[in-house]
């Protein structure tokens, strides 16, 4: 069978060279497909009456509800707009708790008794929509016999249309909630928390003298991803149901030349990375870079940042849009963020920072950021919030996938730090010693060759071991897994900026009020905030030991796996915090920590069932395979009258390997037959009692792989799935 699939594959590439012009974008055609099939503000200004247009807009910038009237109109303009374009059917999406998006599509057409359809759209199909929530997780927070569940849409992300294979669906991004108001999704808290942000910002803002009304939290995630042959994909179970490979043993060469990392771009690849792009720009995603990245056949794509709820939306559509397009050139793309163990996993860096509607980014440190104070105290405010939420942003990324990536020597450690470079680092020094007198430039490089421009040195290195770094004029949370939605790490974040900017704000505020002039009043506070949060503050090398300790001394949270850092999110503070600023109740907070623990148990039983089939179905029958083989040689030699003592010790050694790895696989089976009094005595039995095994299982596993001939061998090898492209 992995021969077959790699026969198959083989087949496919040639095929796929032989195939002339399929590729679907040039450069001229980008700025035309740009956004056209996005009801975006220039259509929304083309094609709504004057009154409602303005009535969006003051909705979309400036927070103002929507009224019926409005909404019908609205309806009305983008039905028509969208069957102009060829949509039948319209959908409300929405990002349940389940970590991915849902979709229900309903037709714009009814009967009108004549027997013939007429396409009809209301405002309050807009506005609302009625999903059965019983199928989606609640955490406890909705019992079946209340099942109702609601979406409304997010105006302040634009609806767009989307291709499926022959269908054209208008699709209305929205938020979803129970019958009584509470956030069943990730999208709610979200918008709950960039309203909350918002007001604090401008409530600091407003001291220093800004006319600004609004602020926005944006985001640009980059997201990183395999791309295999789907002829592979197919022939693993493991990829198919679990995202990951369960067994696996490491091939002769992986990532150690370091010639994949920004290395070019294989054809196949690139005309499949550009077609997915071409459609992402299509529904808007502004798509900027694309690079192979450090293992191979990995791969990274990053658009160009938005307000945080849109880049969320946006995110979404990008993992699902590489997905839907990778299989039509054949190749599967896997999204989780461990596919194959001993090569670097994927991350999805969160570029993180705050625009006011004046245009100004609020960590832009511009030339001088030691007299900058504005700056200072909102990046200040950052570094206060990410020390005194470390458990919380830690849990925001804490997911089983996640679990084979922090900490392993290629992402960052489970370890919550800012990095902050050295200039920065400096500044905050002066701050904290008295007030900043200058800033240290980076000077100029010296390449040492004539003819070459001279170019400006960045004032700071960069750094790649740090979960949480300054770059430039925003942070980088880079814990943030490939295969996980944005928005709660992003709801966190904002949150805890939140927390910090009322605080300090609070702070000046008294301070002001007795009469202290603001800048001895900034000097005063940021003083303080450094003093007591620069703990978080690490510019060294977070890959080694050495800060696992150095950590520790400093009283930083150490959470190392899943389980570990769930419990963060209901933290009395956490809770008090999330309540204050209307982010989360207790209850759904709650309702995400049961949701997160189940989900991971599901997740490690899932792997673990796949395990079990695989070393019965594929595994097992090849070992007894080549057991039989070698059994049937060792008798023929010694009939032919000779002795070979290799032949009897290969068959010792085998029969050993196989017994072990057969009585670890129905121990691991028995170990699944299992219910615990709760989810997390659950989960953590699955991570005390059940990964154990599974690793065991898979040593055992891999050992076969590497002496059983490839002929028999079920399964594609990791050799075959990274460097077959
Ligand atoms: P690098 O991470 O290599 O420094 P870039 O400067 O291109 O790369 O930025 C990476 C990502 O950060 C991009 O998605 C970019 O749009 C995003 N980004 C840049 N500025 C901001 C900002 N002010 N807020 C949020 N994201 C930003
Ligand atoms: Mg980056």
């Amino acid at each position: 069978m992995g021969s077959a699939a790699l026969g198959e594959a083989i087949r496919n590439i040639r095929d796929w060279a032989m195939h002339e012009g399929r590729a679907v974008t040039t450069p001229a055609r980008v700025g035309e497909i740009f956004g056209s099939f996005v009801f975006n503000d220039k259509t929304q200004q083309a094609r709504l009456p004057k009154g409602v247009y303005k009535s969006l807009r003051e909705t979309i910038t400036q927070g103002r509800p929507l009224d019926i009237s409005t909404a019908d109109a609205i309806a009305s303009a983008l039905k028509d707009w969208a069957i102009e374009h060829g949509a039948s059917h319209y959908t409300h999406w929405f990002q349940p708790m389940t970590g991915i998006t849902a979709e229900k599509h309903d037709s714009f057409y009814a009967p009108t008794g004549d027997g013939r359809a007429m396409a009809e759209f209301s405002g309050k199909e807009l506005v609302r929509g009625e999903p059965d929530a019983s199928s989606f997780p609640s955490g406890g927070m909705r019992s079946t016999f209340e099942a109702r569940g609601y979406t409304a849409w997010d105006p302040t992300s634009p609806p767009w249309l989307f291709t499926n294979g022959n269908s054209l669906t208008l699709v209305i991004p929205t938020a979803f909630v129970s019958w009584t108001g509470e956030a069943l999704d990730k999208k709610t808290p979200l918008l709950r928390s960039m309203e909350a942000l918002s007001t604090q910002a401008v409530r600091v803002l407003r001291l220093f003298g800004s006319t600004a009304s609004r602020v926005t939290a944006t985001c640009g995630p980059e997201q990183e991803y395999f791309l295999i042959d789907r002829n592979f994909y197919f022939a693993r179970p493991d990829l198919i149901n679990a995202g990951r490979t369960l067994f696996g043993a490491r091939p002769p060469k992986g990532q150690e030349l370091e010639d994949q990392y920004f290395g070019s771009i294989p054809e196949r690849v690139l005309a499949c990375m550009a077609e997915a792009e071409a459609e992402l720009y299509k529904v808007g995603v502004p798509i900027k870079t694309r690079h192979n990245e450090v293992a191979p056949s990995q791969y990274e794509v990053a658009p160009i940042f938005e307000s945080a709820n849109v880049a969320t939306d946006h995110q979404m559509m990008t993992m699902e849009t590489l997905k839907r397009v990778a299989g039509k050139y054949g190749l599967a793309c896997l999204l989780h963020e461990k596919p194959f163990a001993g090569v670097n996993g994927s991350g999805k860096h969160l570029n993180w920072s705050m625009a006011d509607d004046l245009g100004n980014n609020l960590l832009n440190p511009g030339d001088t950021p030691h007299d900058n104070m504005q700056f200072l105290f909102f990046c200040a405010a950052v570094l206060r919030g990410v020390d005194r939420f470390q458990g919380l942003l830690r849990m925001s990324i804490a997911r089983a996938g996640n679990d084979h990536r922090l900490g392993a020597n290629e992402a960052p450690p489970a370890i919550l730090s800012v990095f902050l470079g050295d200039m920065l680092t400096d500044i905050f020094e002066q701050v904290e010693s008295g007030g900043a007198k200058t800033t240290k430039h980076g000077g100029f490089l010296d390449i040492g060759v004539s003819v070459l421009p001279q170019l400006p040195r960045d004032a700071g290195d960069r750094n790649r071991t740090s979960p949480f770094a300054f770059t430039g004029n925003k942070f980088e949370f880079r814990a943030v897994s490939s295969n996980q939605n944005v928005a709660f790490p992003a709801t966190c974040l904002n949150v805890a900026v939140t927390e910090s900017l009322d605080y300090m704000a609070g702070e000046l505020e008294g301070m002001l009020a007795k009469g202290q002039g603001l800048e001895d009043a900034v000097g005063a506070l940021l003083k303080k905030v450094v003093k007591q949060h620069k703990r978080i503050i690490f510019n060294g090398n977070g890959y080694a030991d050495a800060w696992q300790k150095e950590a520790a001394t400093r009283g930083l949270l150490n959470h190392k796996e899943t389980v570990a850092a769930l419990p963060e999110v209901i933290k009395p503070d956490v809770i008090k915090t999330f309540t204050k600023f209307k982010v989360l109740s207790e209850r759904e907070l709650h309702a995400r920590y049961e949701v997160n623990l189940e989900n991971y148990a599901k997740t490690i039983n899932i792997e673990a069932q796949l395990m079990v089939l695989m070393a019965n179905r594929y595994i097992l029958p090849a070992a007894l395979d080549y057991q039989k083989q070698v059994a049937q040689s060792v008798i023929a030699v010694k009939q032919a009258g000779g002795a070979s003592k290799e032949g009897k010790k290969l068959l010792t050694d085998l029969v050993k390997l196989i017994d072990g790895f057969r009585a670890t696989t129905v121990l691991l089976a028995k170990a699944l037959d299992h219910t615990s009094p709760s989810t997390e005595a659950h989960a953590k039995y699955m991570r005390d009692k059940v990964i154990p095994l599974c690793m065991k299982l898979r040593d055992l596993g891999d050992r076969l792989e590497v002496i059983v001939p490839h002929s028999i061998w079920p399964l594609p090898t990791y050799r075959e799935m990274l460097f077959i492209k």
